[in-house]
């Protein structure tokens, strides 16, 4: 809540960001509807509610749904922002607050004093990286550049195993890839709420999908380490909404993708490819999906399709705190899924009062205000023996 108010302040000034009232307005589609509800979402008290209900708050849902799951958010309490200008804004936050940031930097090696060949400082760490031209960049031609650190954070989302790995530790995050299309522009303000389908939430809950390959929460199972690519579809999963500028944003697949090594040398995701015709079958089902919600969706084309990579954990939890297995003090935020653009500031702000805290997770108790999160997010968890 802190977080959103001061970005908001924040971004108005100096990005014109716009961080507005949402409510959140869900449906469904089977006549058992009122337990579909997930948990998480029961503390914000979510109502059941009728079909003609659903039509008088939003009149352009189908009329053929049965109804909604439907939760007013209070005052204040959710907002939806660009993330490209959130980014910079938080980015001009920390800079401001002292944080140097160094861009293009690729991450090369982690070494602890042990290991490493410099004599002259007393910090535990010490960190190389290259400065690259553009994500494309093998760094070949680049020079190393060294600086010493009393405590490493790993957070770089899927890419976190193999820092993990120079470092020595097992970060079990796996990456997903996710799809997203909109429309052109449309006439604004046709429709207020964030809309999103329970359907894949019956069925994660109903029939869990994961395995070796396959976190939670999937809308495809993994195949890759097992000589294929990814399954046909298990569930749909959907979610959107329409922007201040009139276009509809929806999507929601999540597939397995293989492993991104080294860090930031990757081409962006083209597997399975948003513009081949399997990436472009996938969007279809997803936009033939939210035109059973949004019927006036199956009047407009698709203009835009684009997709990134999530990290996923084989629990479906954060991994956030202090990693037992290195001596030299190391932390990770990662795991963050399918909603780490919501739960990446808290997660740091979190991650900061456990690294000025000092303790170990296993020290943290339950009834520690936020501290107590973390108890959830143990990064040791995965440990074996
Ligand atoms: C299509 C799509 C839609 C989404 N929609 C939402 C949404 O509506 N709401 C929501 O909350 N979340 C959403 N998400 C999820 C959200 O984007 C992720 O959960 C979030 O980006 C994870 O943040 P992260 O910082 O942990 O990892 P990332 O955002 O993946 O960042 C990791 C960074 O580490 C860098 N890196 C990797 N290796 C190195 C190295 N060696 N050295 C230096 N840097 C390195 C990478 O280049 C990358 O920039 C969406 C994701 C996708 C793909």
């Amino acid at each position: 809540m802190l977080f959103i108010q001061n970005l908001s302040k924040y971004c108005k000034h100096k990005y014109d960001l716009t961080i507005s009232q949402i409510f959140w307005l869900d449906f469904a589609i089977w006549p058992n509807y009122a337990v579909l509800v997930p948990p998480i979402l029961r503390a914000s008290e979510p109502r059941v509610i009728s079909r003609e209900a659903m039509l008088n708050i939003e009149p352009l849902m189908s009329s053929e749904l049965l109804g909604a799951v439907y939760w007013p958010l209070g005052t204040g309490a959710a907002a939806t922002c660009h993330p490209r200008k959130a980014v910079l804004a938080l980015a001009e936050q920390a800079r401001e607050a002292g944080v140097k940031v160094i861009e293009r930097a690729e991450v090369q090696n982690l070494d602890t004093r042990e290991n490493s060949s410099s004599t002259e400082n007393h910090s535990p760490w010490q960190v190389s990286y290259r400065i690259l031209e553009d994500r494309m960049d093998s760094g070949d031609s680049s020079e190393d550049v060294y600086l010493s650190a009393d405590i490493v954070v790993l957070a770089a989302g899927s890419w976190c195993p193999h820092l993990g790995e120079l470092a020595g530790v097992q970060i079990p995050v796996r990456p997903v890839l996710g799809m997203m299309w909109s429309t052109r522009k449309l006439i604004p303000n046709q429709v207020q709420t964030l809309i999103g389908s329970m359907e894949s939430s019956f069925d994660w809950d109903t029939t869990p999908s994961q395995d070796a390959e396959t976190p939670p929460r999937c809308t495809h199972r993994g195949q890759w380490q097992s000589g294929g690519r990814f399954s046909g579809r298990l569930t749909r999963h959907l979610y959107g909404k329409q922007t201040e500028e009139g276009r509809f944003i929806f999507g929601g697949d999540r597939i397995p993708h293989p492993d991104h090594k080294p860090g930031l040398v990757h081409r962006l995701p083209r597997l399975p490819g948003h513009e081949s015709e399997q990436g472009l079958n996938m969007i279809r089902a997803n936009k033939e999906h939210a035109g059973e919600v949004l019927p006036l969706l199956r009047d407009h084309d698709i203009e835009r399709t684009w997709a990134g990579i999530m990290p996923f954990t084989p629990d479906g939890a954060p991994i956030i705190g202090r990693l037992d297995d290195s001596e030299s003090p190391l932390y990770c935020a990662t795991g963050l899924g399918g909603s780490g653009f919501c739960r990446g500031p808290a997660s740091g702000i979190i991650l900061a009062m456990l690294i000025n805290d000092g303790r170990l997770h296993a020290h943290i108790g339950d009834k520690e205000g936020l501290l107590s999160l973390l108890r959830h997010t143990d990064p040791n968890r995965f440990s074996v023996g």
